[in-house]
């Protein structure tokens, strides 16, 4: 099968680009063979598990997946995708809901701080401190000057975790306005997957071109080749998990990690 080409999808900074002109599915060619993505993600998803082990023993780097997107964009699903197939050993997922009142005491990065990896770890973010370039601009509650100082502040804090030996990538899981209503009906009709619904999936969808502005924004501003922004298509569920499956493993491989060596001399054991 075709390797993804991440430059495809790759935020370029300072360049200005129309999230309703980015596809939210992979293009004809690779459309083709959609009966293979989820046999696709299974042989990669091995590849993933090998080298998070070793990532978890070498304790030399770490990762951190940062996931956003619309209501019903996949996130929880990619996090179950992905932790599927590596170890909890080394592995954790954090999600971020709306500011506490302690949280809102402090700087808006405080609490996610002490939530990104240590060395040896993949560490997903459920939303994250994007969230505060987005929310609170889409509600008119800060201004440019504001958000602007923001994506100052990200960068040199994402520069900070690189310098620390930290991998960051940062994925926008793309749907179309047409799949969200889709995926909203069904948690409507499914007494299973009410318990997903906010009134706040409703209410953000009506505010669905000032969040694309938001976004767009935000991954122009802060997207660098050391914490790439990347569109994911997402539409496609199937896809969607291949891609993130692959994109790992390509972080994973760039870090060249290798396995430390035994502690001591394994010549000398005796083994009866
Ligand atoms: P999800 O929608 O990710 O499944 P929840 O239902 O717990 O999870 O919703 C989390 C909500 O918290 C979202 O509406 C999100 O926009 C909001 N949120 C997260 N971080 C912030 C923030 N920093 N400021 C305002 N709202 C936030």
């Amino acid at each position: 099968m075709k390797e993804i080409d991440f430059h495809n999808w790759y935020v370029k900074k300072g360049r200005a680009f129309q999230l309703e002109d980015t596809p939210t599915l992979p293009s004809g060619k690779e459309l083709a063979v959609q009966k293979e993505w989820l046999l696709e993600f299974n042989r990669i998803a091995e590849k993933l598990n090998r080298l998070q082990s070793t990532l978890h023993a070498s304790k030399a780097r770490g990762l951190l997946l940062v996931l956003q997107g619309m209501d019903a964009s996949g996130k929880d699903g990619v996090i179950r995708s992905v932790f599927s197939h590596v170890s909890p050993l080394g592995a954790r997922a954090e999600a971020f809901g709306v500011p506490s009142e302690e949280e809102r005491h402090h700087d808006f990065l405080w609490r996610i701080h002490h939530k990104t990896p240590a060395l040896g770890e993949i560490v997903i973010f459920n939303r994250s401190h994007y969230e505060d370039v987005l929310v609170p601009r889409v509600l008119g509650l800060i201004g440019k000057g504001t958000w602007e100082k923001r994506f100052r502040h990200i960068m040199n804090f994402e520069s900070m975790l690189v310098d620390a030996g930290i991998s960051v990538v940062k994925c926008y899981l793309h749907i179309s306005n047409q799949e969200q209503k889709k995926r909203l009906q069904t948690r409507l009709d499914d007494p299973h997957k009410r318990w997903k619904l906010q009134a706040s999936d409703f209410s953000d969808r009506k505010l669905w071109s000032k969040y694309l502005a938001a976004y767009q924004d935000a991954m122009t501003a802060t997207s660098s080749a050391a914490t790439p922004w990347y569109v994911v298509p997402a539409d496609s569920k199937d896809y969607r998990d291949l891609f993130l499956a692959r994109l790992l493993v390509h972080t994973l491989e760039k870090m060249h990690l290798v396995l430390p060596k035994p502690s001591f001399d394994l010549s000398s054991v005796d083994l009866k």
